[in-house]
């Protein structure tokens, strides 16, 4: 037992014995008791007072004198309360740092609560979305109302960040990106991504520059090279063989060059591609035209069309897309190959599929086939003539359209490239 209640209880002993005394001298031992009972219930009473008083208004200060267990209990309120505040302050002063480093970040930082309003912010998301005090609260969709921003909150794919005008200031470039966290929190990143955009825009605008003006002086030299080529006595020995080879070259720059140009062209058209109805029987009918001559010996080239469903988009655009990759398959199978083109349609959308019984693509080399001027064999596609922007062309070309390039490939046996459109850019199914 601790000496408190060692105290309490010898106090009330004594209490009895004094009213066990008091009762037998005035012989009535009821009374006394009684008394003895209502005077220990009245100090009770009083400490009991002086507490709650002190809890009410003093119990920031040291706590009031008492003995027995009624010090004993100030004092363990009184630690304990001197123990809460000192964690508070811990806290407090944990939540200033946190609060002073995320306000310091220079990249903007909101924190969304599960309808999306804004909780929180830190002064660069002030800063680069024009926030104010008046915006806590707010739904985050009615402060950034850029569609591509709206879209990406509903689409829910938060991996990659999406790239938007500023709202308030045109010239400034902002890449958001929605980190999910906790139960149904998100916090929103935003960084001015202003430098790096105007930068790939120079170089966008340097590659079609560079481009445009390689295309007179290329035209001039192949066109000489032409009435050089016509001219008989020329022909004969090392000259001519000179003159053929330069002719060649001369074409496969040209090659390159029209491939920039409209790499760059499909790179600076930012809108979609428009939703024109597209013949796809006239359309592959036309390629199969084109691509015909391009067969080695032997090689068969076929098409499936299973489908009269019309694709929305550009015909031009994703004539090109069929052409390079009928191109592709013909130019990298043998002789005796085969390759088969094939339309389909289904509730997902519709699909060219070009598949041929080629070499084959080792796995390693498929996420890159689509880079510029990536090549699987570097020296035998420059034997064969490929520029390497291809890919390229046919990737940026589908996304304009709202779809993909699938690439499937087994070394050995053959490789299938699939032009994948959405629902959204057919129409009259079958
Ligand atoms: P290229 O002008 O060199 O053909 P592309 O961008 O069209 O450039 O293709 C990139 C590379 O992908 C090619 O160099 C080749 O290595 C590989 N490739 C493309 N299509 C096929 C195919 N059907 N079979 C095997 N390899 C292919």
């Amino acid at each position: 037992m601790s000496r408190a209640w060692v105290i309490e209880f010898w106090r009330g002993t004594a209490l009895a014995v004094v009213a066990l005394l008091g009762g037998l001298a005035f012989n009535n031992l009821g009374v006394a008791f009684l008394l003895a009972i209502a005077g220990y219930l009245a100090w009770h009473l009083h400490q009991l007072h002086r507490l709650e008083r002190w809890l009410h208004d003093g119990k920031r200060f040291a706590p009031p004198d008492a003995d027995g267990i009624w010090a004993e209990i100030f004092h363990h309120y009184y630690r304990l309360q001197k123990r809460n505040r000192a964690r508070k302050q811990r806290l407090a002063a944990l939540v200033r740092e946190f609060r002073d480093s995320t306000a310091a970040i220079p990249d903007g930082a909101i924190v969304l609560g599960v309808r999306w309003e804004i909780l929180w912010f830190n002064n660069a998301a002030e800063r680069l979305l024009a926030l104010g005090p008046q915006d806590a609260g707010q739904r985050i969709a009615n402060l950034v109302r850029a569609p591509a921003f709206i879209e990406y909150l509903v689409r829910g794919d938060y991996r990659a960040p999406v790239v938007i005008v500023a709202p308030k200031d045109e010239a400034l470039m902002l890449a958001l990106q929605l980190v999910p966290y906790g139960a149904s929190q998100h916090l929103l990143l935003v960084r001015d991504v202003t430098r790096l955009h105007r930068l790939e825009q120079m170089r966008r605008e340097f590659v079609a520059n560079a481009s445009h003006e390689l295309r007179s002086p290329l035209t001039v030299v192949s066109g000489y090279l032409d009435t050089l080529l016509d001219d008989p006595a020329l022909l004969d020995g090392d000259l001519g063989c000179a003159l053929a080879q330069m002719r060649a070259q001369t074409s496969r720059m040209q090659q390159i060059v029209d491939d920039l140009l409209e790499l760059s062209r499909l790179e600076n058209e930012g809108a979609a591609a428009p939703l024109l109805p597209i013949d796809m029987r006239a359309l592959l009918g036309q390629v199969r035209a084109d691509t015909m001559p391009l067969r080695k010996a032997g090689q068969t080239l076929e098409f499936a069309i299973e489908s009269d469903a019309t694709v929305l988009g550009a015909e031009k655009e994703i004539r090109s897309v069929v052409t390079n990759l009928v191109g592709n398959a013909l130019a990298y199978s043998p002789e005796q190959g085969a390759v088969v083109v094939s339309y389909t349609t289904d509730t997902a959308g519709a699909r060219i599929a070009v598949s041929d019984n080629g070499p084959g693509i080792p796995a390693e080399h498929i996420a890159h086939l689509t880079e510029r001027f990536y090549r699987v064999d570097r020296g035998r596609a420059r034997k064969d003539g490929g520029t390497g922007l291809g890919l390229s062309i046919v990737k940026h070309a589908l996304q304009r359209h709202g779809g993909r390039l699938d690439i499937e490939s087994k070394v050995g046996l053959g490789s299938t490239f699939t032009a994948v459109f959405p629902s959204e850019r057919v129409t009259g199914r079958s």
